[in-house]
């Protein structure tokens, strides 16, 4: 017998007992977009190196050690990997929006896309290879009213699928007036004390100091007496973070400050936020994350454009509503037509066709078994009911048959549908 083939490392299958959940959180997703007045857009999952080199920084974990490289086919002029499956989507939408001219366009412009993201990391609980996210991009709005209403949109995200006791850390981190000070005051704090940083953290130190603070190994009283970014504002950035913790005061939405917080990629601004469960921070990865990124359309050569996006990882939500034991909505009735008949399947197909047209799930059974086995093979499969094509069709009726009572009535086709949603 041949060897056989896995799935690649970091990758998983979804079985269909797994995407009920999928369908449900990727449906939320979808739905909150739309009142929101968010439109959707979709990127190429894979852009050129370069710009995620130049989007999320050098330094960045997701371009210096996890880019998922690709390269075209032997002999042709990208044989070398000067491609990139995305790590994220911000770099991706931007260079879109500046491709097509898009800022033209009424705006603020609102988009939104659920899609895979790739990052070359070491798999783990809750870290894949391949995951996914659903993302929004908010561009050529300055905020602060809007940087709220993101939060509040995810929060909103969490609690419609379920979950309970999210909360969203923000901090602001300031812009490029005021994060040169920032970052002076962090490389001579995190500099007299380098014997008791990891060599990870040593390096950050000399590319990017900001991200010492993103060191899950970093000591905790080390983090603690380090410089505060929200110490180190500039007047207009001070404003606009207090703007933001005012509006999500007024909206009601549980949140803290976290100084820690800095997100790991070169191109954010001001707000940035991320969500976890309460209580269980540090013991788990976020289960979503964005912020503001006001220079990254200029740092791409486009016209400076204003932007914030959140990206929500979907299979740590996912993940966090097994934990919590969320119960999914009810999928509608499924129903089996089965036949007495062994050569009725024209009839079963006719008859599965009628019901489907009137919205139902339907399983025809298309074996010439006896009507017995027919049954029981409908049960298994989860049937509810059963609907028995036999000689009342040339009436125009079926035996309706209740699979958990086992009760039969003979029915005519158009009222199959609202006797099996009736509750
Ligand atoms: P980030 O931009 O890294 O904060 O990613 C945003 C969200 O995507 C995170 O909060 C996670 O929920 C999710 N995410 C990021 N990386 C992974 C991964 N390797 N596997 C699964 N989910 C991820």
């Amino acid at each position: 017998m041949a060897s056989t083939i896995g799935a690649p490392r970091g990758t998983r299958d979804l079985l269909p007992d797994q995407t009920p959940a999928w369908d449900r959180v990727e449906a939320v997703a979808r739905d909150l977009a739309r009142r929101y007045a968010f439109a959707r857009m979709e990127i190429p999952l894979f852009e050129r190196v370069e710009l995620f080199a130049r989007g999320l920084g050098e330094s960045s974990d997701a371009v210096s050690k996890e880019m998922f490289r690709v390269a075209g086919a032997a002999g042709s002029d990208e044989e070398r990997a000067d491609w990139a499956l995305r790590p994220e989507p911000t770099a991706g939408v931007v260079r879109a929006f500046i491709e097509h001219g898009m800022h033209v366009r009424p705006g603020p412009l609102r988009l939104s896309m659920i899609g895979p993201m790739f990052r070359y990391d070491r798999p783990q609980a809750g870290r894949y290879r391949q995951f996914t996210q659903w993302d929004v991009e908010v561009l050529g709005d300055p905020g602060p009213a809007v940087d709220a209403e993101l939060i509040e949109l995810a929060t909103r995200f969490y609690a419609e699928v379920g979950l309970t006791d999210v909360v969203a850390h923000v901090n602001s981190i300031g812009d490029a007036t005021c994060r040169p000070a920032y970052r002076a005051a962090l490389v001579s704090y995190f500099g007299a004390h380098v014997d008791r940083l990891t060599d990870d953290s040593r390096r950050r130190l000399q590319v990017n100091p900001l991200r010492v603070l993103d060191d899950k190994q970093l000591d905790p009283d080390l983090a603690d007496g380090a410089p505060r970014s929200a110490d180190h504002l500039c007047d207009e950035c001070r404003a606009h973070f207090r703007s933001v913790l005012d509006l999500l005061d007024a909206l009601g939405i549980r949140h803290v400050i976290d100084h820690r917080l800095v997100r790991g990629l070169d191109y954010y601004t001001r707000t940035t936020f991320e969500f976890v469960i309460a209580g269980r921070e540090g013991q788990q990865q976020a289960l979503g994350g964005g912020g503001r990124y006001d220079g990254l359309t200029e740092l791409l050569g486009g016209r400076p454009t204003p932007g914030i996006g959140f990206g929500i990882g979907l299979d740590r939500t996912i993940l966090a509503m097994d934990e919590q034991r969320v119960t999914l909505p009810k999928a509608g009735p499924l129903v089996a037509v089965v036949g007495t008949g062994p050569a009725d399947h024209a009839d079963r197909l006719r008859v599965a066709g009628a019901l489907r047209d009137a919205g139902l799930a339907v399983r025809p059974d298309g074996s010439a078994r006896k009507l017995g086995k027919q049954l029981e093979s409908a049960v298994k499969a989860g049937a509810a009911w059963a609907v028995i094509v036999g000689e009342e069709l040339a009436g125009g009726e079926v035996t309706l048959k209740d699979l958990a009572t086992g009760e039969q009535q003979a029915v005519g086709i158009g009222s199959v549908a609202g006797l099996v949603r009736a509750p």
